[in-house]
């Protein structure tokens, strides 16, 4: 399972009984990351059995409450259970300000590293990449300074065929040029490289849009992800909402999802106001099919 999502909180503004605020946790090929983090999460991180100690990077969008009041919580809890393995944070740069003034009044000295990233707002760029996966930020359009983020698998060894292998009696050192995407070239013969591997596998990708009004270039953001979560705060009843507050109706955010060509769609980030979410799917459904609605605790698997 190289990909799974979880959702931590999947509603707005004030968290209910039944739904927490927003965060997701992310395990990809064995990187463990948090994505938002509001007011309650850690305890949603005990009740759907996340060991919140494994997290190794925080990605916060923005610095509306139902986004980030969880973290000092969430860090300070990490650290009076002895945690010395560092956080990375990627966070809008007054977090790093807010957090540090918090910690400094209140004497905490955290037991680990904590480590600021500051995103930038000039466009789509990559934040992190390691050999196995590849995460960039992106601007969206909200009331303060807000990014969405874009998961994504990197390119893995080419897979040799097991019958060329016997067929042209390959080497070790030739397998590996093969396997790094070279060809093989002898003195009397030519291999070419996609004659003697696999075809490769698509690369699994995931994006999170955050809390934004509909724009056009979010479709360029998200463009052709597996798997896009896009919030649907309101329902095209409610537009002047949206509007004022510079949120999605789920019209808008399944209108993403055509314009991006996504796999499939998650809807979340409910205003507490819906006492349930059919009309929400409804509405998204007539632009685009293949979409749910989230529940805290749902995990999608790619
Ligand atoms: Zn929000
Ligand atoms: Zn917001």
């Amino acid at each position: 399972m190289p990909f799974k999502l979880t959702i931590i909180g999947s509603g707005s503004a004030v968290p209910i009984v039944s739904r927490g605020v927003t965060s997701q946790y992310i395990n990809f090929n064995e990187r463990h990351m948090l994505v938002d983090c509001g007011e309650g999460t850690q305890l949603q991180l005990r009740r759907f059995k996340v060991k919140f100690q494994r997290i190794q990077m925080i990605f916060i969008s923005h610095l509306h409450g139902d986004h980030y009041l969880g973290l000092v919580g969430l860090l300070s809890s990490m650290s009076l259970l002895g945690r010395t393995k560092k956080v990375n944070l990627f966070c809008p740069p007054e977090l790093e300000e807010l957090l540090k003034v918090q910690f400094e009044l209140a004497g905490i000295n955290l037991s680990f590293d904590l480590e600021f990233n500051h995103l930038n707002p000039n466009g789509k760029m990559v934040i992190f990449q390691d050999n196995v996966i590849q995460v960039s930020s992106f601007p969206v359009k909200h009331r303060i300074p807000t990014w969405g983020f874009h998961f994504q698998e990197k390119r893995k060894e080419k897979n040799i065929d097991p019958a060329k292998i016997a067929e042209h009696k390959l080497t070790i050192e030739e397998i590996q040029t093969a396997k790094k995407g070279e060809d093989v070239v002898r003195e009397a013969e030519y291999l070419r490289n996609e004659d003697i591997t696999l075809p490769d596998k698509p690369l699994l990708s995931y994006a999170y849009s955050s809390d934004t009004k509909y724009f056009k270039e979010m479709a360029k953001y998200v463009k052709g992800v597996d798997l896009l979560y896009h919030e649907a705060t309101f329902t095209e009843k409610q537009k002047d909402r949206a509007v004022k507050t510079k949120h999605s109706t789920a019209k808008e955010a399944a209108q993403v999802a055509k314009e991006a060509g996504v796999g499939k769609l998650l809807l979340g980030h409910f205003s507490a106001r819906f006492k349930s979410t059919d009309e929400v799917l409804n509405e998204a459904k007539t632009v685009f099919d293949n979409c749910v609605c989230v529940e805290d605790g749902d995990e999608f698997i790619l």
